[in-house]
């Protein structure tokens, strides 16, 4: 008889926990999976995929008006939010069905309960069913932060900003990273007057600071209004049926829909991680050592729940190597090093390695290269929004430690800059590399 239930059980069915338990169960393990909302995790069901549809659908609203100047007439466009919406979480159901699909092909169970951790190589499910494993992988995720204030309660976050009835007229989001900086661009777009209230007077703080310095020039340009320095004091309601927002250093302001984007917590809570002594750090997150491992021999957690880098393909990394590890018999972990990344925003940024104040701080030199250009298409269409790349190198021996862009396509363009940061190309390969022109991309390899 076995002597356990299954030979890994995962708590979360998102990006992390279903790579694990797929690959986990082509190992030959007996993998089930505990999923308490949908599966395919934030990523596919309110992140990742569903916001970059709405990134696509907000800039038509641009194109619309450059098109104008490539000679096009569209007469009278309107916009359907509604329609926009259905759509993409049509598109959302659709993936939710792949993931599932995939998992059940390779015979993994999913039980569509929550779970906690409740003894010794024991998980309880909600109903109340307990099931034993010989691995626990906890891949929950994270939740958004909501800050304490009187009337938070009228706010949403991301997760309810997919399902908005309708549009509003004006929205204040709170925060100052990717998340709002990438729903303001896709408001803004859509009509919405958008207000963005922050902290601090920084935003995306891990990027390079003229790279967000040109963001915040190009979406205040865009008619996006900044509130810097500001703590929430109340949030009320109107007997209109509006949210009057009162803070610190402002003035009050008025707006229909308030949306937290400060943050996001690990999703610790209520597992019954301290009853079997998995250590947590400040945050809550759970501490892992390289593979992934807690303070407990047969648990282990992968994904935003370790608060490492909280990016879907980190999650997918971690669990991939994860079932390498324990059931693949091949020890495997995961470099975080030059790990790129993006903020979908209206133009996006993408970024790989250290910003120029990173590195100035960690190498003996530095060289810096820039190109300040406003791309070919904009020039036409009469917009004045100019893209920004700028190449950090160190000044030893020319190895190319940074690359930021913000621009039209940057993201795109950044997953090929990414392979040869990570491989150590110097300015010098660069430079040897012949341009493909006309591009936004050639700038690249023609700084001077
Ligand atoms: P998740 O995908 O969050 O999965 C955790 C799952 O666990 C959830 O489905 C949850 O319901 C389930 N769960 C939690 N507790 C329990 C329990 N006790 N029992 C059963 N189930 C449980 N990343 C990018 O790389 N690119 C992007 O463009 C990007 N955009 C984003 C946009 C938004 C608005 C948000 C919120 C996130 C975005 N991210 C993006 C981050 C990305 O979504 C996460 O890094 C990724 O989903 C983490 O995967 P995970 O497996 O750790 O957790």
């Amino acid at each position: 008889m076995a002597e356990y239930d299954y030979d890994l059980f995962t708590i979360g069915a998102g990006s992390g926990g279903v790579r694990a338990s797929r690959v986990s169960a082509a190992h030959g393990a007996k993998v089930a999976v505990a999923e308490e909302y949908r599966v395919g995790g934030t990523c596919v069901i309110r992140g990742c995929v569903p916001k970059k549809m709405l990134v696509y659908g907000a800039h038509f609203a641009e194109d619309l008006e450059d098109c104008q100047k490539f000679g096009w007439t569209v007469e009278n466009p309107t916009f359907d939010w509604v329609k926009l919406r259905d759509n993409v979480l049509g598109d959302v159901d659709r993936l939710n069905g792949l993931y599932k699909d995939t998992l059940e092909n390779h015979g993994v169970e999913i039980i569509h309960q929550r779970a906690r951790i409740t003894g010794d190589h024991e998980i309880t499910l909600a109903d109340g069913t307990a099931i034993t494993a010989r691995h626990i992988l906890i891949a929950t995720g994270a939740r958004p932060h909501v800050p304490q204030c009187p009337g938070n309660e009228y706010g949403i976050t991301s997760n309810e900003a997919f399902h908005l009835d309708k549009l509003p007229e004006r929205i204040l989001i709170a925060g100052g990273g990717y998340i709002a900086n990438e729903f303001a661009g896709i408001f803004n777009e859509l009509g919405t007057h958008v207000t963005i209230v922050n902290r601090s007077d920084t935003l995306l703080r891990q990027y390079d600071e003229q790279v967000r310095d040109r963001l915040l020039q190009i979406s205040m340009m865009k008619g996006i209004d900044f509130k810097f320095h500001a703590e929430f004091k109340e949030i009320e309601k109107t007997d209109a049926g509006c949210l009057r927002v009162s803070m610190t250093n402002h003035d009050d302001i008025e707006v229909d829909c308030v949306m937290f984007a400060t943050g996001r917590v690990p999703n610790t809570e209520g597992l019954g991680l301290e009853q079997v002594g998995v250590e947590l750090g400040d945050k809550g997150e759970v501490k892992v050592d390289r593979f992934s491992k807690t303070s407990v021999d047969y648990i282990y957690a992968v994904g935003d729940v370790t608060d490492r880098i909280q990016l879907t393909p980190v999650a997918i990394r971690e669990g991939q190597a994860f079932a390498d590890t324990v059931f693949g018999n091949e020890p495997t972990s995961v470099s975080y090093d030059h790990v790129p990344s993006a903020v979908f925003s209206h133009p996006p940024i993408a970024a790989v390695g250290m910003t120029e104040g990173e590195a100035r701080n960690s190498l003996g030199t530095v060289k810096v290269y820039t190109s300040d250009f406003r791309p070919m298409k904009n020039v036409v269409a009469g917009r004045n929004e100019r893209g920004l790349y700028k190449l950090v190198c160190d000044g030893e021996n020319g190895r190319i430690v940074g690359v930021h862009m913000i621009g039209p396509d940057a993201p795109e363009i950044m997953q090929a800059a990414a392979v040869a940061v990570k491989a150590g190309l110097t300015k010098q390969d660069f430079d040897n590399t012949v341009a493909i022109h006309p591009t936004m991309a050639e700038e690249l390899v023609l700084m001077r």
